[in-house]
């Protein structure tokens, strides 16, 4: 139980978001990483494979050239013990580097060639080994050539293929960022609506879906200070459905509900504007706030709904006023500043109601 809800709470979509994006920056970085590790393997290659022996290559090639040189300048013997000691140990790290089988047979014989040549000690054997070395140097040139191709080629891979995963990553991001974030929001929403639906029904009456008694003690308490706040004058009419005992007793309960709910929505109907509120006091009784009025709107109102309840024309045969559902009312107008408590405001609606039943009812009292 506890571990479903979890999982559904808003808490576990964020801590997988951070997560995923976590795991987004892992993933690149890991990929940058090893796809400049290739990179370095390859200008490493390029340098030692290729740089280092071309320039072994060369001091023998310099060292030989120097010997030739020598003897064909002076007849006497040409000391070349030092050319020698560079000469063998430039080409014994060349030999000694990794090589092809083909490379291998080639450069064994240019091995051979050299360690004879000292033994020769002839130009023309010089010469033939500077032929040699030649020959290896641009066969080297040409290793790098392709190499460098072939380091080409892979870079532009590497870019292509860094360039689409990163392009995956973030789509897969984007996609789940967008699934979580949707899903609070609808949550978040539907709690709204819910919060919205639940203050709504927590104010209205169930039955006749004009507010109830709760929400009519808050805005009532409240009409003194906030008619005093905007210099308002403002009614208060207690209603009251006739000899409406009389109509349950007649036509039972049931059709007393769709009375009660028939003149409920007729009074909510009138009374539709802004700053009018229409309550359900208990039983058949309602009550009235007019916020922001004046007595002749106040009496043109409460001349209007006595007429238009009668209208409405539902058959009342116990009633000793008409044969139709009437009601009475009492009204009170609250002047701004006069500091009349709410409590006194009802009193006074109440015992205007009490008059207008007196009177014979089916009529209002101000
Ligand atoms: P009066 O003209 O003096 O107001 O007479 P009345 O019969 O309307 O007054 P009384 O207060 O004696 O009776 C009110 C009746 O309203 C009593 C009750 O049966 C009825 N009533 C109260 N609440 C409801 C309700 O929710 N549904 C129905 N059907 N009847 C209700
Ligand atoms: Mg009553
Ligand atoms: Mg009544």
């Amino acid at each position: 139980m506890m571990k479903s809800k979890f999982f559904k709470s808003i808490s576990f979509k964020l801590v997988l978001l951070v997560t995923i994006v976590i795991l987004a920056l892992l993933s690149s970085s890991f990929l940058f990483n090893s796809q400049i590790d290739k990179l370095k393997k390859q200008i490493d290659n390029i340098y030692f494979g290729n740089f280092v022996p071309l320039i072994t290559l060369d001091i023998v090639l310099k060292n030989y050239q120097t010997i030739i040189k020598c003897k064909k300048l002076t007849k006497a013997k040409c000391d070349i013990t030092a050319e020698k000691t560079v000469i063998i140990k430039n080409w014994d790290s060349y030999y000694q580097s990794y090589k092809t089988k083909e490379e291998r047979k080639i450069v064994n014989d240019v091995n051979s060639s050299i360690k004879t040549s000292f033994k020769i000690d002839k130009i023309a054997a010089y010469e033939v080994i500077i032929k040699q070395i030649n020959f290896l140097k641009e066969h080297e040139v040409d290793v790098a050539y392709k190499q460098r191709r072939e380091f080409l080629i892979d870079y532009s891979n590497m870019k292509d293929y860094l360039f689409y995963n990163l392009i995956a990553i973030i789509i897969f991001c984007f996609a789940i960022i967008t699934f979580i974030i949707y899903e609070i929001i609808k949550k978040d929403n539907q709690l709204t609506i819910l919060n919205k639906k639940y203050k709504i029904e927590s104010i209205t009456d169930s039955m006749t879906k004009l507010y109830n008694r709760k929400y009519f003690d808050t805005i009532f308490d409240n009409l003194p200070f906030i008619s005093n706040a905007n210099n308002w004058k403002s009614a208060f009419i207690m209603v009251d459905i006739d000899f409406f005992k009389q109509y349950n007793d007649t036509y039972g309960h049931d059709l007393g509900d769709e009375t009660l709910k028939s003149v409920a929505k007729e009074l909510k109907n009138y009374f539709n504007k802004e700053y009018e509120y229409v309550f359900r006091l208990g039983g058949e009784e309602f009550g009235i706030v007019l916020f922001d009025t004046n007595e002749d709107i106040l009496i043109e109102c409460l001349e209007d709904i006595n007429k238009k309840i009668v209208d409405l024309g539902i058959e009342h045969k116990g009633s000793k006023v008409l044969d139709v559902v009437s009601i009475s009312t009492g009204a009170v107008l609250y002047q701004p500043y006069s500091y009349i408590s709410a409590n006194k405001l009802y009193k006074i609606a109440d015992e205007k109601l009490y008059k207008s039943k007196q009177n014979g009812r089916n009529q209002f009292s101000l």
